[in-house]
């Protein structure tokens, strides 16, 4: 780590400084149990590579993580399935909305990636495939890589994506259409909509995502979870496809590979370096967190820690 820098005072600083300024944006009404969120939460997390942290903020309210359990399905089917996953997903990005269906007709049922729904939901497919109780395995799975025993499901916020769940439903009936999907669609979307559900709170998911900031993790039960070079793919497609169809401009503005979701959850990772969680539920346009996208970048501009 760079140690003429004060971390916990350039993370209070430019708290206080974002704070301070409009909070912008729309929280995810789409999912009407998300709706009900306080927009005015905001958390920080930080954990560095010598495990020195700061908590700011919001840090121990949990929420929903929604997308952001993409990067740990795709972990966990990476793991156990191997290469063979890339047969069924792609690794590009693809440049729009998230729950787009437009490209998976050229493209045969293959999805751009696995951060897009479409590819997310085949992702949750070869888990279903591989897993005796998918539910339980995943959540222990996430237990072991963050040491956190208080992680759940949300019934009601399951429920409530189902609900209105219709471009879901349509992107996972049109996927097994050109046989991308082994199992029933209903038993995909329930998985996919309780993996969106996990809640969790900045610290928590700070140290989930150990496993992509330190090469030498290994699990709560001493388990090395990914090899070196899965580590760096999964770092590689969440630079490129971590934040929907505003990935460029994340890495543009922020330079560090991460993961965003609709509850207003954004993870980022400099390997080897630290690792951060921010949480305000408001969003942009493209469904980012505004006061996570700014506070990111005051912070590895302020600090000059991006990767670039
Ligand atoms: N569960 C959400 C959906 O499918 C995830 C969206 C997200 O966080 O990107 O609409």
């Amino acid at each position: 780590m760079n140690t003429d820098i004060n971390y916990k005072e350039t993370l209070e600083e430019i708290y206080h400084t974002v704070k301070s300024e409009k909070n912008l944006g729309e929280i995810a009404n789409y999912i009407p149990e998300l709706a009900k969120t306080d927009p005015d939460n905001f958390g920080i997390y930080f954990s560095s590579i010598a495990n020195e942290e700061y908590g700011i903020g919001d840090w121990e309210t949990k929420f929903s993580i929604q997308s952001i359990s993409k990067v740990l399905s795709l972990s966990m089917a990476y793991h156990l399935i191997g290469d063979k996953i890339w047969e069924r997903v792609g690794v590009e990005p693809s440049g729009n909305a998230f729950n787009s269906l437009v490209q998976l007709e050229a493209d045969k049922g293959i999805p751009r990636n696995p951060f897009i729904n479409g590819g997310a939901i085949v992702i949750c497919d070869f888990l279903i495939s591989h897993l005796k109780k998918p539910k339980e395995e995943f959540l222990h799975y996430i237990k072991e890589l963050s040491g956190c025993e208080d992680i759940s499901y949300s019934e009601s916020i399951a429920k409530s994506e189902w609900s209105v769940g219709y471009r879901n439903i349509a992107l996972c009936n049109f996927i097994k259409s050109f046989g991308n999907i082994e199992n029933d669609p209903d038993e995909v979307l329930d998985f996919y909509f309780n993996m969106c559900s996990i809640q969790m709170n900045c610290s928590d998911l700070t140290k989930t995502f150990t496993f992509l900031k330190d090469s030498t993790f290994t699990n709560s039960s001493g388990h090395r979870v990914l090899t070196t070079s899965q580590v760096k793919r999964i770092n590689a497609i969440m630079q490129t496809c971590g934040f929907y169809d505003e990935s460029g401009e994340f890495s543009f503005k922020v330079g560090l590979p991460g993961k965003s979701g609709v509850g207003g959850g954004i993870v980022a990772i400099f390997p080897e370096k630290y690792c951060i969680t921010v949480w305000s539920p408001k969003l942009n346009e493209k469904g980012n967190s505004y006061r996570g996208m700014k506070f990111l970048e005051a912070f590895t501009t302020k600090t000059k820690l991006s990767i670039f």
